[in-house]
């Protein structure tokens, strides 16, 4: 029966070539605008879009908007510039509610048929008896009462809750969702995209197989969540003689340190633990873009997880080590300080016969000359990192130390501290008490040659702010944890949450560049791969400079 009712007649492919200008692949993307799309949503761009794209085929985006509770106009633009940002280029775009007309005729024609009834149960009643498999007490009305209650559901007689259209299917079925799935219910809501018009909304059931054979689709993909759905989708096809895609499902996209679900991270904005939607630690695209991760990156780790149907749970170092592998390619490299301590070069002027700066030309890629030099001026005042000095030197510690030399980085010179000074310019006794080294530069290289060399920047450097990310949350699997120490269920998980994931570092201290431009994406060297954040402030004076580290230089997490 299944493979009889998925196979169209040839009257119907012909329908469906000539309504396609002959297209042998049409696929549709169907987010509800309920939320921003998140990184598990690439997986299914990418089968959606990717499949149509290398089959010279067309994709449709297509805002699946039948629930008007929780859908919003600013999710709808959000999504549309985020698929359009990962590089994709929709066919057209179109809603379910286009079609509620032609949804809600249709609905009048299966009860005409006799394949649908209004049932006044309430949904504790109907879950019971669908549980139980007993039919409800209205299911065999006749064909026009049911006309008449349908009508009068439409025209808002009913109260919420009152009445639903449910499909006539079978109250013995094994798979309960064929067990008289809802096609409509009342809901007094204002349509984001209609507006008020209706007060009577589809089902997911009744909706997304219709509207999919209304656009002519051959291959329908979803989650595998929808695989129980699949015999209703293709009842109602065949109850309607209607064209039917070629349905199959993937597994979700399962991250670690995070979650991907839309209602879960609705959740985290509503508790306030992260700036808002697009907060550099959110695994949404607009989130991850704010970060400095880059579609080719993310496209990379989607493909590279694949697309089977077996479970998807990736590791975050996997996409971290995309993300990593696409900057280290492509981000030109700067200096920054995160942690700024003056150092005076005592013998600057005799060393370097200059009174004031000296220049070095400094290349902008090890590996990619084609990107070109930058100027940079090196002066007697310069800032290192301060967990680049201690007092107390180590085997295996490379920075300064007392009388303990290093390389500065692209100046061919060596330093060596001659003295750290407390804020009063009195000996440090303890390194927290350092405030300002003296140094001085080694014009001959001592033997043997110092192992560490240090980033720096000049008295012209400017202040920075450099926000340093680390993930969402303290365990793999925050959802498994908050099972496994028996939490709530509805926000146990929410324990999880990492309260270290962002740190600030006000007083770090950049070169003076002018192309600091929001998005930009560069590697600090030493220091980590960064972005401009959108909070910058370029047009200020001083310009205020916010960078968001977008992944560390090597991985972090624990083996
Ligand atoms: P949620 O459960 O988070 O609400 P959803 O599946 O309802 O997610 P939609 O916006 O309706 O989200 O999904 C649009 C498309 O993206 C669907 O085809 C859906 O199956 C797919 N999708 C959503 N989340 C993932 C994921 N984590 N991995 C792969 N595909 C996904
Ligand atoms: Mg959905
Ligand atoms: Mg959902």
């Amino acid at each position: 029966r299944s493979l009889d009712s998925m196979r169209n007649t040839p009257e119907l492919l012909a329908l469906q070539r000539a309504n396609t200008d002959g297209c042998s692949v049409v696929t549709r993307f169907p987010p509800e605008p309920n939320a921003h799309l998140h990184c598990g949503h690439t997986k299914a761009m990418l089968l959606d879009f990717g499949y149509a794209m290398r089959n010279g085929g067309r994709c449709i985006l297509r805002f699946d908007d039948t629930n008007p509770d929780t859908e919003e106009q600013a999710f709808i633009d959000s999504i549309i510039e985020t698929v359009q940002w990962m590089g994709y280029q929709p066919y057209q775009i179109t809603y379910s509610s286009d079609y509620f007309d032609r949804l809600h005729e249709l609905a009048v024609e299966l009860i005409r048929r006799g394949k649908a009834y209004v049932c006044h149960q309430r949904p504790e009643e109907m879950a019971r008896d669908r549980e139980e498999k007993r039919p409800s007490p209205w299911r065999n009305r006749s064909v026009e009462e049911n006309l008449d209650c349908f009508e009068r559901m439409r025209l808002g007689l009913y109260d919420e809750g009152a009445a639903v259209l449910r499909m006539k299917i079978d109250m013995q079925h094994p798979n309960p969702v064929m067990r008289d799935p809802v096609a409509y219910r009342i809901k007094y809501a204002a349509h984001p995209h209609v507006g008020d018009r209706w007060c009577i909304y589809p089902s997911y059931d009744f909706t997304h197989c219709l509207v999919d054979s209304l656009e002519w689709i051959t291959h329908s993909m979803c989650t595998l969540e929808f695989e129980i759905r699949r015999d209703s989708y293709y009842w109602l096809l065949e109850a309607l003689d209607m064209y039917r895609p070629f349905v199959f499902e993937f597994s979700r996209l399962n991250l670690s340190h995070t979650v991907l679900s839309k209602r879960k991270l609705t959740q985290i904005i509503e508790r306030g633990l992260v700036r808002g939607w697009d907060d550099p630690r959110m695994p949404t695209l607009i989130g991850m873009r704010r970060r400095g991760y880059t579609p080719v990156a993310i496209n990379h780790f989607v493909a590279s997880v694949g697309f089977s149907r077996a479970e998807n749970n990736v590791h975050l170092r996997k996409l971290e080590a995309c993300v990593r592998q696409y900057m280290d390619q492509h981000a030109p490299r700067r200096m920054v300080v995160l942690e700024p301590l003056p150092v005076l070069l005592k013998n600057f002027a005799q060393a370097l016969s200059a009174a004031e700066a000296v220049t070095v030309q400094v290349p902008n890629h090890p590996k990619r000359p084609e990107l070109g030099t930058r100027t940079l001026e090196f002066t007697p005042m310069i800032y290192l990192e301060r967990t680049d000095f201690r007092l107390q030197d180590a085997k295996d510690y490379y920075g300064l130390a007392p009388g303990k030399a290093a390389l500065l980085r692209h100046t061919g010179f060596a330093i060596r501290v001659l003295a750290a000074l407390t804020a009063q310019h009195a000996p440090a006794t303890s390194d927290d008490q350092v405030q300002l080294l003296h140094a001085e530069i080694l014009t001959q290289l001592p033997q043997p040659r110092p192992k560490g060399v240090l980033h720096w920047v000049s008295e012209k450097s400017m202040p920075c702010e450099c926000r340093l990310y680390e993930p969402l949350f303290c365990v793999e699997d925050p959802l498994q944890a908050a099972a496994e120490q028996n939490l709530s269920e509805r926000d146990g998980w929410l324990t999880f949450f990492n309260p270290k994931s962002e740190r600030i570092l006000q007083q770090a201290r950049c070169e003076s560049a002018d192309d600091w431009q929001p998005g930009a994406i560069f590697q600090f060297e030493r220091v980590g791969f960064y972005c401009v954040d959108p909070d910058s402030q370029l047009e200020a004076s001083p310009p205020h400079l916010v960078f968001n580290r977008t992944v560390t230089l090597r991985e972090s997490f624990p083996k």
